[in-house]
């Protein structure tokens, strides 16, 4: 009943070909109206849909065709592609500046890699509301104000921005398939540590000593298979009290990861209330999830200012820095988007204008010849994820053929390194 007769009136039925120019116009226009409904659709519902995917990774897996297609190209892209080939060491000629036999002092620059924090609602870049309350207080911060990212997502920013690639010039096959600043740094002599209170660094230290502190028991700063991120400074203080070598430690943040931004910071750092309590963010209101949203920032500007405390302490002991770039931005409503991972040309500026803040302490300062008032000076001045890998070589004062000093943004600020 169900097969013979449908083909029985199927077979049937005339049909009237049109000439096939006609024919693939009419379906090509029909295919385009479809397009633009379902994105119409799409768009009126993308607070829902947003959090519905971002929460449920699986559904992507479960589009037809885009699924098989879009394997089949993985596929072949990993058999064939710059995947495939041996991976390649970059900077193998890369040796420390002699300064550093010069130095009594340990030393400790901390990079601390944040996570879906946007500039324009950063305190100390100018947001109407304070919601870094602690930063704005310390007075040798450099806050940059003009800083783009690499990528709309973790998995593009943060590889790339240790990749030594350009954001024209980065390929993420190439990128994954060789070395990245971490491994330079540490062929130079510098211990490099990565402490992570996230995902993971998307093999940027597959090669340096990696530390997951995620998953961490301390009960009380973490709760519900996750850990406040505080708990990346757990221990730093003797850390440094046992320093043996010159180091360079990455502490990658939760920062503001959303959709549930609610989960990421203690209620003491609860500023601004009525506050979206909900993963799917349709249902809450624009000013409930970006209350819930500033608040992570009013968190993370503690943990940042409980660091430069401790690394204040030190500074007698050990040279120490600390430096603050944050992956991509977020979307929070602004044309209808949330969260990030919107198409890098069609992003809009909240996804991808990032905060960058410097510290250093005087012993710092004194020994690495950085004038923090020429920064502070400079600090309107375009930058972007692309100038990470040459100002670490350059701030670390590490020698290799890789370096452009075109690129790093510390460069016109270091006078007693001018002669070099
Ligand atoms: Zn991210």
């Amino acid at each position: 009943m169900l097969g013979l007769l449908p083909s029985l009136l199927l077979y049937k039925t005339p049909i009237l070909y049109r000439n096939w120019f006609r024919e693939l116009f009419g379906k090509l226009l029909a295919s385009v109206a479809c397009v633009v409904v379902l994105g119409a659709v799409a768009l009126m519902n993308y607070q829902g849909l947003a959090s519905l995917f971002r929460n449920h990774h699986e559904i992507r897996l479960m589009l037809v065709p885009s699924n098989f297609v879009g394997a089949s190209l993985g596929y072949v892209g990993e058999r064939v592609g710059s995947a495939a080939k041996p991976f390649r060491k970059i900077g193998e000629d890369a040796t420390l500046d002699i300064a550093w036999q010069q130095r009594t002092r340990k030393s400790l620059t901390v990079l601390v890699v944040g996570e879906s924090a946007r500039a324009p609602n950063f305190g100390v870049l100018g947001y109407g509301r304070d919601t870094t309350p602690q930063l704005s207080k310390e007075k040798g911060l450099v806050s940059f104000t003009d800083v783009q990212s690499c990528g709309t997502e973790t998995a593009v920013s943060v590889p790339c921005m240790f990749s030594g690639f350009t954001r024209k010039d980065y390929d993420a096959s190439t990128a994954k398939n060789q070395e990245s600043l971490l491994d330079v740094l540490q062929r130079a002599g510098l211990a490099v540590r990565w402490r992570d209170n996230q995902s993971g660094c998307k093999g940027t230290c597959d090669r340096v000593l990696f530390e997951d502190v995620s998953n961490l028991k301390d009960p009380a700063l973490c709760a519900d298979d996750e850990c406040r991120d505080e708990v990346l400074l757990k221990g730093l203080d003797s850390f440094i009290d046992n320093l043996q070598q010159d180091t360079v430690l990455v502490l990658h943040q939760m920062g503001s990861h959303g959709p549930d931004y609610y989960k990421r910071y203690p209620q003491a750092y609860e500023r601004f209330t009525l506050v979206c309590r909900s993963n799917a963010l349709n249902q809450c209101s624009q000013d409930s999830i970006v209350n819930a949203y500033d608040n992570t920032l009013v968190y993370t500007d503690h943990v940042l200012a409980s660091l430069i405390d401790i690394l204040r302490s030190k500074q007698d002991k050990v040279d120490t820095a600390m430096l603050y770039l944050s992956d991509h931005g977020e979307s929070l409503g602004e044309y209808n988007l949330f969260l990030h991972g919107t198409p890098y040309m069609l992003a809009p500026e909240q996804q991808k204008h990032v905060p960058l803040l410097a510290w250093f302490s005087d012993s710092y300062k004194a020994s690495f010849g950085i004038d923090s008032d020429c920064l502070q000076k400079n600090r309107n001045q375009p930058l972007s994820q692309d100038n990470l890998f040459h100002s670490m070589l350059g701030l670390l004062q590490v020698h290799t053929a890789l370096y452009k000093p075109q690129l790093d943004l510390f460069a016109s600020c270091r006078p007693m390194l001018a002669a070099h």
